[in-house]
């Protein structure tokens, strides 16, 4: 059976939700269809009760930073959602440089950052004389008008000992200016989101760090988890009148003559075919990558333009904790992980404990090592988190063993891990390749046309993956919005055909 839509979007995570429901409003009268593989919407969200629902352990995305996600932060007021403040920064090392190994000027920004965060200190140092003058950073401040142009013309023009920022990789950059001692301290020792193993391109990078750098408000996370936001948006998506279909995966799509769309879904084993006028693809690089044969080829060649950073998330319960209400993130030192969140039972702070390890490269290798049994490394959605397999539990004790420096044996009573390498996703967090111009393969992603005949563009592409804001909600939000801005002007009105017909 055939069904004809105005306008499909393919997954439904947080960018296909938000730009569905912003579609449908704009034109009420077009017939939106959103397509997710899974069993749920919500993509890289993942809130699992823990004993009996006691603690919500978040396997995907923890927080939402109202300062450097404004768009994010608007969409979860629009969407009515309650929110509590997280107060406890994630920890930073209590290791520090080898003083002898930095130069005298390093030395001087160590002894400043004493206490503090030190290898956000000399990354700044660095960064610093990378931008020399094209940044001005001693007056900068988010409000500054202008900023965001400012921002997106750094990003291109930019440069770095003669040659475009956007070309370098951010520990090349870095190690023309400061010592091999600062260079590694930095990329080992700094809680820069997921990059220590790979090479960021150094514009894109800065870019982001620029907002990072003057973040004040604190960030939160909505009441009842990241699930309530999904849960929100979902029924702000429904009953705004867009029709959500689970449980189906997009395989192939081909234009045909008269310029729609022909689809083709697995759901629940079988094969369906669709008809659309218009396409959008809300997904990450792996997703698109198995859609590649469909996509013409300077598409196809834009998906390279990203880095994949795997993310696994190990979380447990204990029973009689060894922490106590409040205890601060640890930075994974001495333990095999990156960094350990710690969280007790309100009522019962002493009984039962719950927690999280935070595993990008190279210890989420390690953690995804850890589960034999099929399915397991990613119980996403519908399968529950909860595991039985023994040698996780065991990392998991010699992992908090490893944390607290105790050497007796933790009573753990749940236990679970999700591993956002596995399909459909495939990365837990996207960046921009040294050598790639990000805003060229955006305009190129945000609408294309599937023929060379010289149609107007019918597929559009968003989401987290190639957006200017990576790692975050805010990049896949802002994608969305690039994809609205790229629509033509006739997308959102009803001459566009809307001829519901079944065929
Ligand atoms: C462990 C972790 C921690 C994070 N922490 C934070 C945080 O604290 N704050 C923050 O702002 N961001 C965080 N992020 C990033 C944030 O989760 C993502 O930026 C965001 O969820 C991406 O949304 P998206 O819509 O671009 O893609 P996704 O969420 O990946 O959605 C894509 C959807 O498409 C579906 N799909 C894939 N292939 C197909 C197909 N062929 N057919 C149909 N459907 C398909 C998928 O199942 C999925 O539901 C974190 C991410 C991870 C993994």
């Amino acid at each position: 059976m055939q069904t004809s839509s105005d306008i499909c979007i393919i997954g439904g995570g947080i960018s296909g939700l938000y730009l569905a429901l912003r579609l449908k409003r704009s034109a009420p009268q077009l017939r939106i269809q959103l397509f997710e593989a899974l069993e749920a919407v919500g993509g890289r969200v993942q809130t699992e009760p823990m004993l009996s629902g006691q603690f919500r352990a978040e396997f995907g995305a923890v927080r939402i930073e109202p300062d450097l996600q404004p768009l994010m932060d608007q969409f979860v007021q629009q969407l009515g959602i309650a929110t509590s403040a997280i107060t406890s920064h994630e920890a930073c090392s209590a290791i520090r440089p080898d003083l002898t190994r930095l130069t005298p000027a390093e030395r001087v920004v160590v002894e400043q950052a004493a206490g503090g965060d030190v290898a956000w200190a000399l990354l700044w140092h660095g960064i610093a004389q990378v931008i020399g003058a094209q940044w001005p950073l001693a007056s900068d401040h988010l409000e500054r008008p202008a900023r965001a142009v400012e921002k997106a013309s750094f990003r291109r023009l930019a440069q770095f000992g003669g040659r475009p920022l956007y070309q370098q990789g951010m520990w090349n950059v870095l190690s023309e200016v400061l010592s091999h001692e600062a260079v590694e301290f930095t990329r080992e020792k700094g809680a820069f989101y997921n990059f220590k193993n790979q090479n960021p391109n150094a514009a894109d990078w800065i870019c982001q760090l620029l907002d990072m750098r003057l973040m004040q408000r604190p960030s939160y996370i909505p009441q009842g988890g990241m699930q309530a936001l999904i849960d929100a948006a979902e029924q702000a998506v429904r009953a705004a009148g867009v029709e959500i279909h689970v449980r189906h995966q997009l395989l192939a799509f081909g234009e045909r003559a008269d310029g729609a769309l022909d689809l083709q879904l697995l759901h629940d084993g079988e094969r369906v075919t669709l008809r659309t006028r218009r396409l959008i693809l809300a997904l990450p690089r792996s997703a698109l990558e198995a859609l590649a044969p469909s996509l013409p080829a300077p598409v196809q060649a834009s998906l390279d333009a990203v880095l994949c950073f795997p993310i696994v998330w190990a979380s447990c319960v204990m029973a009689d904790p060894w922490w106590a209400p409040g205890t601060p993130p640890g930075s994974g030192e001495g333990a095999t992980t990156r960094a350990a969140h710690f969280e007790s039972h309100p009522e019962q702070p002493e009984a039962y404990g719950l927690a999280m390890f935070y595993n990008d490269d190279p210890w989420c290798h390690y953690w995804a090592n850890l589960t034999d049994t099929p399915g397991a490394r990613f119980p996403h959605k519908g399968r529950p988190v909860h595991s039985s397999d023994e040698r996780l539990r065991q990392a998991l004790v010699r992992t908090l063993q490893q944390t607290f420096g105790r050497d007796d044996e933790p009573q753990l009573l749940e236990w679970g891990l999700c591993d956002w390498s596995a399909a459909p996703f495939g990365a837990g967090v996207h960046f921009w390749k040294p050598g790639r111009d990000s805003e060229q393969v955006m305009r190129t992603l945000a609408a294309f046309a599937l023929g060379d005949d010289g149609r107007a563009p019918q597929v559009h592409i968003c989401g987290e993956a190639y957006s200017d804001f990576q790692g975050f909600f805010e990049g896949a939000l802002r994608s969305a919005q690039r994809v609205l801005q790229a629509l033509p002007a006739n997308a959102t009105s009803s001459h566009q055909g809307s001829d519901h017909e079944c065929h």
